[in-house]
């Protein structure tokens, strides 16, 4: 089941100003920053009452988001929906139809086991189902 939106993953070009832009904008300070070595890229988060906002830099120029800055700029890039059971949701989703970017569930950042929707099958959104790791 799809809980709520856990967090916006938002692609910029360059932490450092990223965080202190952010940082202004909603008066609060990041709680974690993480690289994600498997993706390339390196995360900021921000807490922003029951949602999160994750900022996500390139860490090398085959990074799906050096790859997505090149094509579309810096801007949101994905909406990542928390969900009870990720395994039990993949199915479901993949049973009707959606593109899943995964067959199994990864580890992503923030203690999360994770997985990606390919924008085609949503409208060009690109959907994360995220479920917590216990
Ligand atoms: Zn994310």
């Amino acid at each position: 089941m799809i809980l709520r939106v856990e967090h916006i993953g938002i692609a910029i070009k360059e932490m450092d100003s990223a965080n202190k832009l952010f940082e202004s904008l909603l008066g609060i300070s990041n709680y974690k920053m993480e690289e994600v070595v498997s993706e390339n890229v390196k995360t900021s988060f921000f807490k922003t009452g029951d949602t999160k906002i994750e900022l996500l830099e390139a860490t090398s120029d085959n990074s799906p988001i050096s790859k997505f800055i090149e094509k579309k700029g810096q801007g949101i890039h994905h909406i990542a929906f928390e969900t009870d059971n990720i395994v039990a949701e993949m199915q479901r989703l993949k049973d009707l139809g959606f593109e899943l970017l995964s067959d199994q569930p990864k580890k992503g950042a923030d203690n999360k086991l994770i997985c990606f929707l390919h924008p085609k099958s949503t409208n060009g959104v690109l959907v994360e189902l995220c479920q917590e790791i216990k």
